[in-house]
């Protein structure tokens, strides 16, 4: 949804709602707080509902919502506004709504502990799990997580601190909303879940920084949430939020990290015009707070109905020809063995690169819980899932309702599929439909960021675990209602998402490679996919304009700190035609860069990188209809300093764990780059390698080292797509 004020003077940790304008007092009775919600995600009377299926993953989160406190105490400022106005940033980024801060009162802790029944359940049915999946290090997630859910509870009453998270609601679906027959009177369970996600990753990061910290649900908790959430300044005394109501969620972290508490609200506290308006920059108004107040839940919060659809993706894709790759030539898997040389190897090796990073280390575990649950068996169809249409319908709203930014249908060719496995196994093509979903990596983050600093990393790894839950709860309900449904997830997938996210409708082919740009959120995203043998009704692809934008915009080239994205025309790639990226230098870069952690200074610079803003439509506009524009409208970009750090929107810590000991402040100048505006960089001046099909490893698990004279060799024999063409029409190619 366009909105009318930008927040780029808001600090990420005031949220997105005007809390700071709301009057506080020095404290809170708590007496009259309701009694603690309890969320139960048990509804078998009622298997077409989607709270069957988020059962598992909820327990997930409260079976992991405790665990081992890092013996290193992290190099952390000492302020204690800093460090909540920190935290609370983190939850914001995470997606919360409203944020609070508060010390535990004593009436907070329950007598009696709330239990997630279904954690036995999951701990049992983990006890037997034999995983498909040869995903790294799922031996050890699977006995780390035996482990912990052997162990007894530990008291936590010796926490001082809390940390509150409140999730709000869309609105209801209407009754005969078309697409909602899943989703109806779930509110309370998606926001536990979705609350839980966060408070479960806040307090692994708390954790990892060396203090202990456990997370709390409306299904498993050891203190009162409502309570917190009154002595933290989000409700008042009666339970009620003052710009929600009662339709919110909540979760909390408690910890032994000392911070500042927030004011608990006055009892006369209530939201004034900027609510009504949004005069302060935050982007929920009471005009905007909900995307679907004026949506269908099936068409999604951005308006993918006003594009252009076409027959074929924008690009052209040889299919007969494909060239099908095994998952050993994965660039991660080629650094993991070492084909990209000693320092590839030891940055990639147990995750280096993700755990050198306090931030994106926090969404590990929950990202390797998930993968034990992303594949199973199917039960009885039910019978209400014959009719493709319905099913796409009940697909998207469900997933537009759960949080994901869009999502397309579209047929899993077999050629989308990996040749072979992480075990050299050859993979048989078994889903004909696939479930195409994006998250998108945050704009106001984004904004504050390099894109190749010290949140680089957890950008990614927010964006994949949101889509590793959303998408897993979705698979998990179709196999619920009859059909073998599989997510493929950055940790552990079997087909190629680029093409599919073009069949279906997501985005269109860019210069940075193999990366998808969407109209509205340009190519900040990170996507899934879930295969199924649902019948469903396919998307098809659209057209925006895009690749003669990208053919005349160039500033995501220039911009490449590793040089690895070509200033050159789209050639064929094992059967693709793209702007095809120098990939060793691209993931050499990332993975092994000591100035940051990862990289995403592509999506940082480019013109489509937008906040949403009401006056940025023209530029979408034109962008559209005359992509022709795009050297103008990129050099306008420059000029506007779009792509440049926003220091106020900084609100992460630049810490680095070196050699497994603690997280401390890095010792390495941290990236904080500004444009090259006067950098001109030239196709013939750019030395790329590439690595097609015959030049990939074999399946196995041993080193194949890359020959990068023969990938430079390869990458000046791509030839453009019309001579390709031309070639296989005599049978030449
Ligand atoms: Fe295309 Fe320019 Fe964005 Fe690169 S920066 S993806 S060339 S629009």
């Amino acid at each position: 949804m366009t909105k009318l004020f930008s927040y780029r003077n808001r600090p990420v940790h005031l949220g997105p709602y005007p809390l700071e304008k709301l009057e506080r007092v020095d404290s809170a009775a708590l007496d009259h707080v309701p009694a603690m919600a309890h969320v139960s995600f048990r509804r078998p009377e009622d298997p077409l509902s989607i709270v069957n299926a988020m059962q598992e993953y909820q327990a997930m989160l409260d079976a992991t919502r405790d665990g081992l406190v890092k013996k290193e105490i992290a190099e952390i400022p000492s302020d204690l506004t800093e460090r909540a106005n920190h935290l609370k940033a983190f939850g914001y980024y995470c997606d919360a709504s409203m944020v609070g801060t508060c010390e535990i009162p004593r009436e907070a802790w329950l007598d009696t502990p709330l239990v997630n029944p279904d954690v036995d359940r999951l701990a049992d049915k983990l006890r037997t799990l034999q995983p498909k999946t040869l995903a790294a290090g799922i031996d050890v997630i699977m006995a780390g997580l035996r482990e912990s859910m052997r162990a007894p509870p530990q008291a936590c009453d010796h926490h001082t601190h809390a940390l509150v998270f409140l999730y709000d609601m869309p609105r209801d679906p209407e009754p005969d909303e078309v697409g909602c027959d899943w989703i109806t009177d779930a509110q309370d369970h998606r926001t536990c879940l979705r609350g839980m996600e966060t408070a479960v990753t806040l307090a692994s990061y708390i954790r990892t920084l060396g203090f202990d910290a456990r997370a709390h649900s409306m299904a498993a908790s050891d203190v009162h949430l409502g309570k917190l959430a009154v002595a933290s300044g989000l409700n008042h005394a009666d339970g009620a939020n003052p710009f929600l109501g009662n339709r919110y969620g909540l979760a909390v972290v408690t910890t032994t990290l000392a911070m500042t508490a927030d004011r608990p609200l006055a009892p006369n506290a209530k939201p004034g015009l900027s609510w009504a308006i949004g005069l302060s920059g935050h982007t929920k108004s009471r005009r905007f707070a909900d995307a679907f107040q004026t949506r269908k839940f099936r068409d999604g919060p951005h308006p993918f109905e006003t594009l252009k659809r076409v027959e074929n993706p924008t690009t052209y894709i040889d299919k007969p020809n494909v060239a099908r790759v095994p998952k050993r030539a994965n660039l991660f898997a080629r650094g993991l063995f070492g084909d990209m040389g000693k320092t590839v190897q030891e940055a990639t090796k147990n995750g280096n690169y993700v755990r050198k990073s306090a931030a994106a280390f926090a969404f590990r575990p929950s990202l390797g819980a998930f993968v034990l649950l992303q594949d199973g068996e199917a039960s009885e169809v039910h019978e209400s899932t014959q009719d493709p249409d319905r099913n796409a319908a009940n697909i998207k709203a469900a997933l537009y309702w759960l949080g994901v930014d869009a999502a397309g249908l579209s047929a899993c060719p077999d050629w989308v599929y990996y040749s072979h496995d992480a075990a050299g196994q050859p993979i048989m093509p078994y889903h004909s439909n696939a479930i195409s979903m994006i998250i998108d990596q945050g704009h106001e983050t984004m904004e504050g960021a390099s894109g190749d600093d010290w949140i680089a990393c957890a950008q990614s790894m927010r964006a994949y675990l949101r889509f590793s839950l959303l998408g897993g709860v979705l698979a998990e309900h179709l196999r619920r209602l009859g059909y073998t449904a599989r997510v493929h997830s950055v940790m552990d997938d079997e087909v190629l998402h680029p093409p599919l996210l073009l069949l279906s409708g997501l985005g269109e082919v860019s210069r940075i490679g193999e990366v998808i740009l969407n109209p509205f959120l340009g190519p900040r995203l990170k996507s899934g996919v879930v295969t199924t043998n649902m019948p469903l009704t396919h998307d098809k692809p659209i057209d925006f304009g895009l690749q003669k934008f990208c053919e005349a915009c160039n500033k995501c080239a220039r911009e490449c700190p590793s040089g690895a994205i070509t200033a050159g025309p789209k050639l064929m790639f094992n059967g693709y035609e793209i702007w095809k990226s120098d990939s060793q230098k691209c993931t050499t870069y990332r993975v092994a860069q000591k100035n940051g952690a990862m990289c995403g200074r592509c999506m940082k610079t480019c013109p489509w990188n937008l906040e949403g803003l009401f006056a940025e439509a023209p530029f979408r506009k034109l962008a559209m209809t005359l992509p022709q524009a795009a050297k103008a409208l990129a050099k306008l970009d420059d000029l506007a300093g779009q792509g440049e750090i926003n220091p106020v929107k900084k609100w992460w810590w630049d810490l680095e764990m070196v050699d497994d000991g603690a997280y401390r402040p890095s010792a390495h100048p941290v990236n904080a780059r500004g444009l090259q505006k006067g950098l001109d960089l030239r196709y013939e001046d750019q030395t790329l390698a590439v690595y097609p099909a015959p030049l990939a490893p074999p399946p196995y698990a041993y080193p194949y080292p890359m020959d990068r004279e023969a990938g430079i060799a390869a990458y000046k024999a791509m030839i453009p797509a019309p001579e390709h063409k031309a070639r296989r029409a005599k049978g030449l190619a």
